[in-house]
């Protein structure tokens, strides 16, 4: 899917392609990419960009391979406090 002249990379929890940009200017002004398949959502983009930016940020954030990384390394270790919960 291309949004904002980028082509997001698949969701990496769920490997959907049905990504959306979101955008918010109400309480907090930002944008993020957001899997309307599984509801992933990240990274914010609301500081040190400028405002016309955000969303361009946040799907070049989205494909940014260290975040892809870190993604899917926060996720696994929700899994495992999860597991350790039950
Ligand atoms: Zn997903």
């Amino acid at each position: 899917m291309i949004i904002e002249g980028i082509e997001l990379r698949p969701c990496p929890f769920c490997g959907s392609g049905n990504m959306e940009l979101c955008e918010e200017t109400s309480d907090v002004e930002r944008a993020y990419v957001f899997c309307s398949s599984c509801h992933a959502q990240g990274p914010d983009m609301n500081r040190d960009v400028a405002r016309s930016e955000y969303k361009n940020a946040a799907a070049r954030a989205w494909n940014c391979s260290g975040f892809y990384d870190a993604f899917l390394e926060t996720f696994r270790v929700q899994e495992e406090d999860e597991e350790q919960a039950e």
